[in-house]
C-alpha cells in the first residue's frame, strides 16, 4: 500500500493539491496542507496534484 506524503518545509499553501484532490488533502485548522488517512488513496487525482504542485513537494510513500 502506498500513500501521498508532504514535504512541509517545501509547501507553500496553494492549495492546488486540496482543489485537485479533496478526498486525500486538506487545510489543517494551524493552516498547514495535511493528509486525510484512507485505506486507499485516489491514484489518479493524488498523481495529479503531485504533478502540479508547483514546488514538487508530494511524493508517494509505500507503507
Ligand atoms: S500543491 Fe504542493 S505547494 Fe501547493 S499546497 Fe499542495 S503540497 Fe503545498
Amino acid at each position: 500500500m502506498k500513500r501521498p506524503i508532504i514535504e512541509l518545509s517545501d509547501c507553500i499553501v496553494c492549495h492546488l493539491c486540496v482543489d485537485v484532490c479533496p478526498s486525500a488533502f486538506r487545510l489543517s485548522e494551524s493552516g498547514f496542507i495535511e493528509i486525510i488517512d484512507l485505506e486507499i488513496y485516489p491514484e489518479e487525482d493524488v498523481d495529479e496534484a503531485i504533478k502540479n504542485c508547483p514546488t514538487d513537494c508530494i511524493v508517494w510513500e509505500e507503507v
